[in-house]
């Protein structure tokens, strides 16, 4: 199969199913450019069905936005056809201007230039708080609309 033979790359593995086309989404992943596989709900010996996701050619990707869309996956980093790295994600403790916060009377909706940052205070609820008008941010369950592009 043609995807098993990247050379030099990212592999993210074990993504909840359902959930790869999102990271590719938010990842920024220009697929005009760069050859993308997209592998949907293979089967895992781990979780039963996953989605893959090879990259070719591209080494650096946000992690903190990886890991809050599905801190389950893992990234391999791929040099001369094989793994050099792995990664596993967690969900990052602070995140500048990757969740935006809806809040109208906070100072990042008032200030356009503000920096919207998110400390993690529940990693089990996944839950974040703005770091200016303390409101609470959960992104569990793929509600990603407050992610920013
Ligand atoms: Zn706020």
């Amino acid at each position: 199969m043609l995807v098993n033979t990247i050379q030099r790359g990212i592999v993210i593995d074990h993504i909840t199913a359902g959930r790869g086309a999102k990271i590719i989404e938010y990842l920024d992943i220009d697929t005009k450019v760069n050859t993308v596989a997209f592998i949907m709900n293979a089967s895992s010996k781990r979780h039963g069905r996953k989605d893959i996701v090879k990259i070719e050619n591209v080494i650096d990707i946000d992690m903190a936005v990886l890991g809050l869309i599905d801190h389950q996956a893992t990234v391999n980093i791929i040099e001369n056809g094989k793994i050099v790295r792995k990664i596993n994600l967690q969900l990052p403790d602070k995140v500048m201007n990757v969740i935006r916060c809806r809040n109208p009377r906070c100072v990042t909706s008032i200030e356009t230039n503000a920096p919207h940052i998110f400390h993690l205070i529940d990693e089990e609820a996944k839950e974040y708080r703005c770091e200016y008008c303390d409101d609470i941010v959960s992104v569990k369950g793929g509600l990603l609309d407050e992610i920013m592009h």
